[in-house]
């Protein structure tokens, strides 16, 4: 884009104040002089008129003299006296006719006609008009003469208007041009300064607006291409200039992109607010801003997402950079109401060894992101094919569940747990079942973690509770329905209530429902979470370990959370069947110390007689498999029960710590 400048610029504008100003100067100059000139001229006829009064009335027997042009002793004292008055430095007498009668510094007139043929003329001019004639001379290298006087010719008029004579007064008006010269010139600086000030304020105004005008233009250029909040470039101005990099000739070598995205900003935001949210947006901007060389470019391309380019770089030195910015952006900082840090997800796209136009280095580098954020965030990922694959396979999973959930077509299937000693029903674990458009079913552990991402876990696991509930009130009242828990289940503090509602509603006893968490749903946040389990347990809902020893298997947690039941992952039962006793005596502990902890223990994954046969040796209470029964529909319960309660034996009532003992 081309910044057009202002018609007139700022160097133009100095030229025509400084013309201004000299012409200025020059015009004050000329006239400065003009009015000199004038002042002293008007000062000087009054001094003439003065000096002519003086004289006319000083001087006795000026009729004889103006005839016989010689001083008696008396009229020489009034002429010496006459010499020194003001500034006269010399006077001359004429007759009527124009004739010199006196000057006042020579003996005779005689040795002065030559040079007075003019001044009688000019006399004889002021004798007929009767107006004074005044003329300026210089004086500078004449003889006998001031730098500057003026030489007045005023008539002497008698006191019945008549023309007495003429006299010529020399006035010397040096110091008085002189005195009025100062006066003038500071007048006219005066003149000068307030004219320059009425010149220049307009200017100055102008000037600054149009400073303004280009600092806005300025600004709204800037923010054309960058994002106001963080300065970075906008996502627009990334992808045109990295455009012309993959355009350029060797614009590839040592290019790489990376896309960041800040992990659970929502949260961040609904907790501390849209102010730390913004704060954090701009931490993470200085954090690419510091890892960044020349020649990169860095972009906030959106939200709380972020692009980088780098370029000339090898890729070691690109992840380098990249766990740098990680690493900084969970930096702690300030904010209202506490301290936070951002946990980054990072996608990287090796542009030199792939190629691709911009959109496709675009995506790969999203593919890359995308790929981070399912494997749990605060992690980067390079882009490859593998990873784009898993990502279209996503996709499709998350429309999917979308569809799900907005159809209402989710279905929970129940599995059967049996007694160990009697093999009669004990309850059932509801499985949740989604369709794909084959009709197969996707596993829950492929699309639960999908939903979970997506936030539609919470609205799901509220349909599960509903749903098992109500199909566990239909039941026989001996029989209990488990549920498995999300962690996200427990995040918005609903749950209890969500719980005690379905069971009103159904009319289950709390006693006939368990839930289900497991071990690495407790490590975050594990407060929060065994308050709303004691809650749980408050109202008669069992709460059961899910899938122990696959875990942390933490001795703490079991302590800490006084769980109801313990549940064995499959993996240990299996490994029975390699005959090993090592095996054998793990599920001997685990169960034992289970009992000692007084929870009902259950092994999961039971498929053979011969680890039913083990595990009832090691006194587990429940066991739950495809010996006994497979996940199926809820139409499916009454006859499963029917043939249950046909082929065993009626369950012995035990205490549960009674058993190991016996
Ligand atoms: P889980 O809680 O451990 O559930 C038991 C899983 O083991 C079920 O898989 C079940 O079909 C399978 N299973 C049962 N007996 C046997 C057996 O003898 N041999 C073998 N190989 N497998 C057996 P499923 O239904 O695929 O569920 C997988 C996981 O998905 C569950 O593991 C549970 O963690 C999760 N899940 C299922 N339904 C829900 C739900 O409603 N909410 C949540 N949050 N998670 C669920
Ligand atoms: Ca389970
Ligand atoms: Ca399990």
């Amino acid at each position: 884009m081309v910044v057009r400048r202002p018609a007139i610029t700022f160097r133009g504008l100095i030229v025509v104040a400084v013309l201004g100003m000299l012409l200025l100067g020059g015009g004050i100059f000329v006239g400065v002089n003009v009015a000199v000139e004038h002042a002293v001229m008007t000062d000087a006829e009054q001094k003439a008129q003065g000096w002519t009064d003086y004289f006319f009335q000083t001087m006795p027997g000026l009729e004889d003299l103006l005839i016989t042009g010689r001083l008696n002793e008396s009229q020489a004292r009034v002429v010496e006296a006459a010499e020194k008055l003001g500034d006269v430095f010399r006077f001359k007498l004429f007759d009527r006719n124009g004739g010199v009668v006196l000057v006042s510094d020579e003996a005779a007139y005689d040795a002065e006609a030559p040079a007075t043929r003019e001044h009688s003329d000019i006399a004889l001019g002021v004798l007929s008009s009767g107006i004074s004639n005044i003329s300026l001379n210089d004086g500078s290298g004449k003889q006998n003469r001031p730098p500057l006087y003026v030489e007045a010719y005023v008539p002497m008029l008698g006191p019945d208007g008549s023309t007495a004579g003429i006299v010529e007064v020399y006035i010397d008006q040096t110091a008085t041009a002189a005195l009025f010269h100062g006066t003038f010139a500071i007048l006219a600086i005066g003149l000068a300064v307030v004219a320059a000030l009425a010149l220049s304020l307009p200017t100055l105004a102008y000037l600054l607006r149009t400073r303004q005008a280009r600092a806005s233009k300025e600004r709204a250029e800037f923010l054309a291409h960058h994002d106001p909040m963080t300065g970075l470039l906008n996502r627009g101005s990334f992808n045109e200039r990295l455009e012309a990099r993959l355009d350029q000739a060797g614009g590839r070598d040592g290019l790489a992109v990376a896309f960041f995205d800040i992990d659970d900003f929502k949260a961040i935001n609904n907790s501390y607010g849209h102010q730390a949210g913004d704060e954090i947006l701009r931490h993470v901007s200085r954090s690419i801003g510091g890892s960044l060389g020349d020649g990169d470019l860095a972009a906030r391309a959106g939200g709380d997402e972020f692009a980088v380019a780098f370029a000339g770089k090898p890729l070691v030195e690109v992840i380098a950079a990249t766990e740098r910015i990680m690493q900084a952006a969970r930096q702690p900082i300030a904010v209202r109401g506490g301290s936070i840090s951002a946990r980054l997800s990072a996608g990287i796209h090796d542009v030199e060894a792939s190629g691709g136009g911009l959109a496709e280095v675009m995506h790969k580098a999203d593919v890359a992101l995308y790929q981070a954020k399912i494997d749990g965030g605060n992690i980067h990922r390079l882009f490859s094919g593998e990873i784009e694959s898993r990502k279209r396979v996503r996709r499709v999973l998350e429309q999917l569940i979308r569809d799900a959930v907005q159809d209402g077509t989710f279905a929970l299937h129940y599995q059967p747990l049996v007694h160990s000693d009697t093999k009669r029903c004990a309850g059932f674990e509801a499985l949740l079942r989604l369709s794909n458009e084959q009709g197969e079913f996707v596993p829950p552990a492929t699309f639960i973690p999908i939903a979970e991402s997506m936030g539609l876990i919470n609205d799901i696991g509220k349909w599960v509770i509903d749903t098992a509930t109500r199909a566990a009130a239909a039941w026989p009242e001996e029989l209990f329905v488990s549920v498995n828990l999300s962690v996200r289940q427990f995040n918005d503090g609903n749950l209890v209530g969500h719980v005690e509602r379905a069971l009103a509603a159904s009319g289950l006893k709390a006693t006939r429902l368990e839930l289900e968490v497991t071990e690495s749903m407790l490590m975050e946040n594990n407060q929060a979470i065994a308050a709303q389990l004691a809650d749980l347990q408050a109202l008669g809902v069992s709460i059961a370990l899910d899938d122990f020893g696959t875990g942390y298997s933490s001795l703490g947690y079991l302590w800490q959370f006084g769980f109801d039941k313990l549940k064995i992952d499959r993996l240990f039962i299996s490994a029975l069947d390699l005959n090993d006793n090592q095996a054998r005596d793990i599920l001997d502990t685990i169960i034992m110390l289970g009992h000692k902890l007084d929870m009902t223990v259950t092994a999961e994954g039971v498929e053979t007689e011969n680890q039913a046969r083990i595990l009832a040796g090691l006194a587990c209470d429940h066991f739950q498999g495809y010996l006994y029964g497979r996940p199926a529909p809820e139409a499916d319960i009454a006859a499963f029960l029917l043939a249950n309660l046909a082929g065993q034996a009626p369950p012995a009532r035990k205490r549960r710590a009674a058993k190991r003992a016996a």
